[in-house]
């Protein structure tokens, strides 16, 4: 088996992996300014994607605007998340370079997609391919690729759950996401392709991180403030949406972040718990924001979950100016911050340019680490049953050092760099 690295290698966005040069695994997206894409490839003959988020998917239509129809091999929501994907891209960025295709290469993207489910093995380039839940987010899979000779397993993102021990010691034990499952799927396989994000960070306890957000967003209603809560559109949005579910506190949803619920609503196989989430979207309010909504809403005492995560629009460009100047008012921040972003600088100087316009927040602003990723000890855990298999480390900022300490300890590891041939 030969795997070409055309995005992804030692570096976190536009995850691309060729495999015996005809079978294409993920197509994203590097958000940067400007973006970057993934190396010229040869014209697939397949696609098959690990899930729906933008460093994996981001690129995809652009298979389609020459000649070449190769089928594009994925699970439901993924399918449907990466059509979302594409057609914000057109709408903030068609006709730029920042959109490398058209709306003609997305319609195409409709007329070749085939969807897969778990554990159902399926032909694409003349491999086998077979799905796994990978806990990140609703769809999300390791791809595990069989040539007849050879077996990879991409892990594509996951999460773990923590042992059950640890989450006995709480009353409603959280072992994990509330949204989705971690992965428990084993594989076997010759090389494993393994993701790094978090490779050397210890996650906190989830049931912890949980009960430190309730506690914080209760105080301030309690105290008479309104919270804003910048979630990504994809996983976050609905996780939140659950937590708020889970301990009674109202809430807003704004963004995006609604039309993908409304999405995921239809696919209750993909969630950890169909009634739960079901239970979730009843208990939320949906903002559609017309009509001055917003502004009548800060006024509310309540939770608002809205796009974009990092403040680099979406509505809360509209709740953070209305809500700022009130230091009984609270921002929690819930994913990473690239840096450069406006949701790091508040988080780093306490103001953040919001609409080309600098703003001191007084407001209290706060961070918790709801990842979907594995942490150091989810990573260890997961690669503990492929000692046996060689491991390719890919997707972090330090795969090379990751790589080093795998091999340290006993594992045939490395990481390969951009644009790297790996033969098998
Ligand atoms: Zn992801």
């Amino acid at each position: 088996m030969e795997i070409r690295f055309l995005g992804g290698a030692r570096e976190v966005g536009r995850s691309a992996i060729l495999v015996n040069d005809a079978l294409l695994l993920d197509f994203g997206m590097l958000t940067a300014n400007p973006p970057q894409f993934p190396l010229e490839t040869p014209a697939p003959e397949a696609v098959v994607v690990s899930h729906g988020h933008l460093d994996h998917v981001g690129t995809i239509p652009t298979l389609l605007s020459g000649d070449g129809r190769p089928p594009i091999h994925w699970t439901p929501p993924t399918a449907e998340l990466a059509r979302t994907l594409a057609r914000d891209t057109l709408k903030l960025h068609g006709g730029s370079y920042n959109c490398p295709f058209t709306e003609p290469d997305l319609k195409r993207v409709t007329q070749v997609s085939e969807t897969h489910g778990y554990r159902e093995p399926f032909e694409a380039a003349g491999h086998e391919i077979t799905f796994y839940n990978a806990g990140h987010i609703p769809g999300s899979a390791h791809v595990l690729v069989d040539d007849g000779e050879t077996r990879l397993l991409y892990t594509g993102d996951f999460h773990i759950d923590a042992a059950s021990s640890e989450a006995n010691r709480h009353a409603d034990p959280v072992v994990g996401q509330r949204l989705v499952e971690g992965t428990t799927a084993r594989p076997d396989a010759d090389i494993v392709l393994c993701e790094s994000t978090y490779s050397d960070v210890d996650h906190e306890p989830r049931a912890t991180v949980e009960e430190r957000f309730v506690e914080s967003v209760e105080t301030t209603l309690w105290d008479g403030g309104t919270v804003v809560v910048p979630a990504f559109a994809i996983g976050r949005t609905q996780e939140l949406m659950l937590v708020c579910a889970a301990h009674d506190i109202p809430c807003y949803v704004d963004g995006m972040g609604t039309q993908v619920t409304e999405m995921l609503r239809q696919y209750p196989a993909y969630v950890r718990d169909g009634e739960a989430f079901r239970r979730a979207i009843s208990h939320a309010r949906f903002v559609t924001g017309r009509d001055g909504q917003r502004k009548r809403i800060v006024d509310q005492k309540a939770v608002i979950i809205t796009t974009s995560g990092m403040l680099s629009g979406g509505p809360a460009m509209t709740y953070i100016p209305e809500i700022r100047r009130n230091p009984a008012n609270k921002i929690t921040m819930t994913g990473y911050q690239v840096e450069g972003t406006p949701g790091r600088d508040l988080l780093e100087t306490g103001s953040a340019e919001i609409d080309g316009r600098v703003m001191p927040v007084s407001a209290q602003v706060e961070q918790y680490d709801f990842s979907a990723h594995a942490d150091r000890d989810g990573i260890l855990e997961f690669l503990a049953s492929y000692r046996d298999s060689s491991v390719l480390i890919n997707h972090g900022d330090r795969c090379g050092a990751f790589a080093e300490e795998l091999r340290g300890d006993g594992f045939d590891a490395s990481a390969p760099e951009l644009g790297d041939v790996v033969s098998v």
